[in-house]
């Protein structure tokens, strides 16, 4: 995926954490398929890439994959369940 503002790799990820509590982070696939755990130390927050989203910033559906380019501050997410005559609901 390509950022749509600079044309640079955007790098893949997914979203871990509740809105509830502590918010959203966004941390690399790789990692989460590495690790069991939201990384925890600031060590392993480097390793993952670790985005956090504030409570509130975040209003949407969980998404497979989240892409993001840190330097524009974009992320994209592929949304499956809110395509057009998809599934029944
Ligand atoms: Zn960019």
């Amino acid at each position: 995926m390509e950022c749509p503002r600079c044309g640079g790799a955007m790098t893949d990820g997914i979203l871990m954490g509740s809105g509830k509590t502590t918010g959203v982070s966004w941390m690399t696939k790789e990692y989460r398929m590495k690790h069991a755990f939201v990384p925890l130390t600031p060590k392993a927050r480097e390793e993952a890439q670790m985005v956090s989203f504030k409570l509130g910033e975040l209003n949407t559906h969980m998404a497979d994959v989240f892409w993001i380019c840190r330097k524009c501050g974009i992320v994209m997410a592929e949304l499956p369940r809110l395509k057009e005559g998809v599934g029944d609901e």
